[in-house]
């Protein structure tokens, strides 16, 4: 028997045998063409793209009417790199100019475009390299004999080992018989982590040349609630993690049993649980529907495909639609742009760190301004009919939210509005933290960004795959930045809730209502596994917790003190 530890990246426990996956484009296969056959092997190539987007097409219906709207765009985004002339043409120009085959012609160019994102400042196009690869692969499949799925029909309980997953291999798997996954490296806002989470596919990642420690067909136990990965299980390891599995596949039938349940602890102490959206689907506004609210709309999502700014008009009607189908409280964010948001019409500008650059409020308060004024406008019409808040993102301190304030004002005055919406701000950056006794005099309420937040207190990109192991909410220094917030909010008697993705993981929502937080707002889809885990915890032992995680120095020490929540 061998363990491994790695890192959890969607949740679940899974027992079954390694299907070892190959890289996913061999570099080895160059073919030199006959002059003559050039213009055959462009058909070849031109046919190849056309099946390949129409069965994106097709790949992109089946996952929006199986799993939702947000996970079918990862492949329209497949679908529009298919389109993109400047990768065609260089395809193309290969095949021309140095008269190789197809497939060694996309190998090259894929490679070309792939290492070029790879360094690209912004994150999310660095995390969109894989999505690249993912497209190459699949125009190799589609031309000539190389069309065979990269992975033959699965057997029963299957667990996939590859370096990496691309996400269509994930969706196009055998899903029946798929237990699990195991990769080397996969990021945890990556699209394989989305859709392993929609799927409800447990995936492990973190675990360097994975493919060459396990043998085809050896007995795998995968583990993320330990992160572990257990290789030829002895007996006894096998009859505790049954027992192990157990218990987490029925917490999570309890769970989704009681989703619609109000949020309480089991001593009655009662949580908010709000959705966050960004591009919400009908599914997923239903299901903020059914929590308390919207706690976050990232309403940037809205408009990142706009060719001309959002009208006012459009704007209005949108949010309108948000807040009447979630029929609750609803938080509007102002627009996040910058660092790794930018629209179709927006020109991006060349910065250096684009996520210390000009984004969020500050972009809003200059090169912005105009658009900034136009959501204020909408946000104030909106909020005529309905009982909207406002949220401003990434402030620093009172100087910059006292001007975001004014211009609201000098908005609503000329509107002639007798009264103005709830404000909030958004805590996610470090100023904002050691300043957060002087932000609580001048709003309505508090939202805490812990993605960002733990991103800038780190100083660890939050999206790099290299330092994603350092990237972590349950840092001391980061547990400490928050705890600090809830108190102040606390002492001024507003509320404090947290938005960030780490409400969405139970044992860390868990830690956060320890510390005293009542409210979290998550992707609706995690609601119900939160809820699950608050309902059968009571308040005295998280308090406990929390009291030990924020006196420890480590995040090991943090983690030890969280395992007597599992
Ligand atoms: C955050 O930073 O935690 C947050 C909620 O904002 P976003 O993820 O949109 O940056
Ligand atoms: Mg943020």
């Amino acid at each position: 028997m061998k363990i491994l530890t790695g890192k959890a990246i969607s949740p679940g426990l899974a027992d079954g045998h390694a299907i070892i996956c190959t890289p996913s484009i061999n570099t080895e296969s160059t073919t030199h063409l006959p002059f003559n056959n050039v213009e055959a092997e462009l058909v070849r190539f031109q046919r190849a793209v056309q099946n390949a987007k129409d069965d994106l097409e097709a790949l992109q219906h089946r996952v929006h009417s199986e799993f939702g709207a947000s996970e079918a765009e990862i492949f329209s985004a497949h679908r529009l790199m298919l389109n993109d002339p400047e990768l065609m043409d260089d395809i193309r120009q290969r095949i021309q100019d140095k008269c190789i085959n197809a497939e060694e012609a996309i190998q090259q160019s894929i490679t070309l475009f792939a290492q070029r994102l790879q360094q690209a400042d912004d994150p999310y196009l660095r995390e969109r390299e894989q999505d690249i690869r993912d497209i190459g692969l699949r125009l190799i499949r589609h031309i000539g004999d190389h069309a065979s799925a990269r992975f033959a029909t699965l057997q029963k309980q299957s667990i996939i080992v590859a370096s990496e997953l691309m996400p269509s291999d994930l969706v196009e798997l055998d899903q029946q018989n798929l237990a699990g996954v195991i990769t080397e490296r996969c990021g945890e806002m990556s699209h394989v982590a989305i859709l392993a989470r929609a799927l409800g596919v447990p995936l492990l990642s973190g675990l360097p040349n994975i493919a060459s420690q396990v043998k085809n067909g050896q007995r795998l136990l995968l583990d993320s609630e330990t992160a572990e990965l257990v290789i030829e299980p002895t007996f006894v390891k096998l009859q505790q993690f049954r027992h192990q599995r157990t218990g987490f596949n029925a917490r999570a039938r309890q769970a989704l049993d009681d989703a619609d349940l109000a949020c309480e602890t089991s001593d009655g102490t009662k949580v908010t649980i709000l959705a966050n959206l960004g591009r919400p689907s009908d599914d997923e506004l239903q299901s903020a529907a059914k929590l308390s609210g919207v706690g976050l709309l990232r309403t940037e999502f809205l408009f990142l495909d706009h060719t001309e700014p959002p009208s006012i008009d459009q704007q209005v009607s949108l949010y309108s639609q948000v807040a009447r189908q979630v029929a609750g409280e609803t938080t509007i964010r102002t627009l996040d742009l910058g660092g790794d948001k930018f629209p179709l019409f927006l020109e991006r500008q060349l910065e250096l760190n684009p996520n210390m650059g000009s984004r969020g409020l500050r972009f809003s308060l200059t090169a912005g301004e105009q658009l900034f004024r136009d959501q204020i406008r909408a946000l104030l019409h909106t909020s005529q009919q309905f009982p909207i808040k406002i949220m401003f993102p990434m402030v620093m301190g009172v100087d910059d939210l006292a001007a975001a304030k004014t211009l609201v004002e000098e908005i609503a005055d000329d509107m002639q509005l007798a009264s103005l919406p709830p404000f909030g701000v958004l805590i996610e950056t470090p100023a904002s933290v050691l300043l957060i006794d002087t932000i609580v005099e001048q709003v309505d309420f508090i939202g805490i960004g812990t993605n960002d937040l733990t991103q800038f207190i780190l100083a660890t990109d939050r999206n790099a795959l290299d330092t994603a192991d350092d990237y972590s909410t349950l840092h001391p220094g980061v547990l400490r930045a928050i705890h600090t917030v809830i108190q102040a909010a606390h002492r001024s008697g507003i509320p404090v809730k947290i938005c960030g993705e780490a409400a969405s993981v139970p044992e860390i929502a868990c830690l956060f209502v320890g510390m005293g937080i009542r409210r979290l707002s998550m992707s609706p889809l995690s609601a119900p596994r939160v809820k699950y885990a608050l309902r059968t915890t009571h308040l005295d032992r998280l308090e406990k917790i929390a009291k030990e995680a924020l006196a420890a120095h480590t995040k090991a020490d943090v983690v030890n003190a969280m395992r007597a929540l599992v």
